[in-house]
């Protein structure tokens, strides 16, 4: 009989030519299960989704309660849906007072599509700034504003009047200008390797994007829902954006993203053209009630409080001599070693001894450490001594 993992070779599209090719036969809190029973603590999370685990038991109460009410309706924005309505009003009362209109979209990649399309309609100006080793989606605007040239490259042409800067450099803040729509960064770097912006420069990109008249967006999409140690990762500065961009965690493992700005902003979407950006499945009800279930699992068990003593539990066991750096917050981590054979190395034999790991697109040289903020101690400990003792092998 033919296997499962040759099906998945046969019939799914491949995006890499060495697939780590876990078969997951079941998914629950911190651990995946593979058919044969084997059992692998979860490290990454899904990429920064499962913020509060593998099926969390009040997530998937409320998409059973939601599936026996209804699924698709009607495209987003006509019908009055309370999933939507409630999920909504709560991210308004978790965000400053300014960020008070949701746009629900399907992923990441989208809600920036449609932030950067907010900021052309507000500010009545095309250009687009972000920064190197930024990581923003796959679709082709997104893939505009990617700072690395190397996947960008073969899509050419690209959108126009885009330019990428260095991240954490206040020198160059003087490339955004009045001819600026908008500057989008993430408050901590993702994909770049997790990189925590120097204090104060969070603020003073702030500045100037409001000296200019230029939109700022953060992109929120990893750091949201609690992985940096604050329900959003804005928080660890006192920069407030005019825009903010959510999926991954958001959906507590649904596929949900969202744009928030205020209302007067996202008024701009309704008039010249009306329908200046629709969607058929963006806020779908079940996503949106999984959602919702989600931030209160987060609020309830005190999750973003735990993360401080997991980050000091991350800190203080991940230190050996082969460890090159520790970069990161809260429960994002970039574990650096001497170069990109170890890291594949480590990645390889952690999957082997049943602890997931993976890498980061823009720095080849590091091991993502994001697992579910919710992991208990002695588990997250355990993982962290598997890496440290396949670490002292390289
Ligand atoms: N922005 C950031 C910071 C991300 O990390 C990602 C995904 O990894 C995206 C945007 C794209 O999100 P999606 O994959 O849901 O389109």
């Amino acid at each position: 009989m033919i296997t499962n993992r040759q099906l998945f070779l046969n019939h799914l599209a491949q995006t890499s030519p060495l697939p780590l090719g876990i078969e997951v036969s079941l998914a629950e809190g911190s651990f995946l299960f593979d058919p044969a029973g084997k059992k692998y603590i979860d490290l990454v999370a899904g990429v920064s989704v499962s913020n509060v685990g593998h099926r969390h038991p009040k997530v998937v109460k409320a998409i059973h309660e939601q599936l026996e009410r209804y699924m698709h309706v009607m495209v987003y924005g006509e019908f009055i849906l309370s999933p939507q309505t409630k999920l909504a009003e709560k991210i308004a009362s978790l965000l400053p007072p300014t960020l008070n209109c949701t746009y629900f979209t399907n992923s990441g990649t989208e809600a920036v599509e449609g932030a950067m399309k907010l900021a052309k309609r507000v500010t009545g100006r095309t250009e687009i700034i972000s920064f190197h080793n930024a990581y923003h989606g796959s679709t082709q605007g997104a893939l505009s504003i990617m700072g690395s040239e190397f996947f960008k490259t073969a899509f050419r042409p690209l959108l126009p009047g885009t330019k990428q800067i260095p991240f954490n450099d206040e020198s160059v803040l003087k490339e955004i200008t009045e001819k600026t729509a908008c500057v989008i960064a993430e408050p901590i770097q993702g994909e770049a390797g997790a990189v925590v912006p120097a204090a104060g420069y969070l603020e003073k990109l702030r500045e100037r994007c409001k000296e200019k008249g230029a939109l700022l967006i953060f992109d929120e999409i990893q750091t949201g829902f609690g992985r940096t140690g604050k329900m959003f990762g804005f928080e660890n500065s006192s920069a407030i954006p005019d825009v903010i961009i959510f999926a991954k965690g958001l959906g507590g493992g649904l596929p949900i993203g969202a744009f928030v700005s205020s209302i007067e902003n996202m008024s701009t979407f309704t008039n010249d053209p009306v329908l200046g950006h629709i969607t058929t499945f963006g806020g779908n009800p079940v996503c949106c009630a999984a959602a919702l279930a989600t931030i209160g699992v987060i609020q309830e068990e005190n999750i973003v409080a735990s993360v401080e003593r997991k980050e000091q539990i991350i800190r203080k066991t991940l230190s050996h001599k082969n460890i090159i750096s520790l970069r990161g917050k809260g429960m994002l981590y970039a574990l650096s070693l001497k170069d990109e054979a170890a890291v594949h190395f480590v990645i390889r034999e952690a999957i082997h001894r049943g602890v997931i790991t993976d890498w980061f697109l823009f720095n080849m040289n590091s091991i993502r450490i994001a697992p579910p903020l919710n992991i208990d101690d002695e588990t997250l400990e355990h993982a962290l001594k598997v890496l440290l003792e396949i670490i002292d092998k390289i």
